[in-house]
């Protein structure tokens, strides 16, 4: 896994914790030769975790839209970024740059980008790894919703098992390059 996009807040949390640990995963990308693919901001853990990578060597291609770009304030010093029309644009070229995806903590869009990406392997669009940094236990909620989803008959737990969940972020690329889909997708 060469490139790996990776979702994270545009805010930076309550607790110091969630920029320290995006600063880290930067600096893990960085000294792996991983490329980061993310939403282009400066701002929160999203401007933490570019500024890391960079700052440790790596390579970093932003995708923001347009209208975006002065709120989320655009990071100007990034290796390439693409500014594009929609959401949807951005989160299509997200997924195309991308070998594999990654949710940091974050909010709604955040939640939104991962579940996209993850849903998407449920249908066999991609067989890319999606994974989840678990830092401060912060996905522990949202893994109890989906245990929830399956025991209410709404999942298959296959599709639960194809989420790779570390709070350490060499183990969790680690078990994402080693991953291979080897479920039944969906709807066939
Ligand atoms: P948040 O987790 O809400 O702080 O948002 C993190 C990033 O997701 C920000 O760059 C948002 O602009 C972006 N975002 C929010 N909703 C969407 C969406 N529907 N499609 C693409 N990006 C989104």
């Amino acid at each position: 896994m060469k490139n790996l996009a990776v979702f994270c807040g545009s805010s930076k949390g309550i607790n110091s914790v969630y920029i320290e640990h995006a600063e880290k995963f930067g600096e893990e990308l960085a000294n792996n030769d991983r490329t980061l693919i993310y939403g282009g901001a400066q701002v929160g853990c999203m401007g933490a975790l570019a500024d890391a990578t960079l700052n440790s060597g790596g390579k970093v291609i932003g995708v923001i839209p347009q209208r975006l770009k002065a709120v989320e304030i655009a990071h100007d010093q990034l290796t390439e970024l693409h500014v594009v029309n929609t959401m949807h644009e951005r989160k299509s070229k997200m997924a195309e740059l991308a070998d594999g995806f990654v949710a940091l903590p974050g909010g709604a869009g955040t939640l939104e980008e991962w579940f996209e990406v993850f849903t998407w392997s449920q249908l066999g669009v991609h067989a890319k790894p999606c994974g989840l940094l678990n830092i401060n236990n912060f996905f522990d909620p949202l893994i109890a919703m989906l245990d929830h989803t399956i025991e209410q008959g709404f999942m298959n737990k296959d599709y639960r098992e194809m989420i790779i969940i570390s709070s350490d972020p060499k183990e969790l690329l680690e078990k994402m390059d080693a991953y291979s889909p080897s479920y039944a997708v969906k709807w066939t």
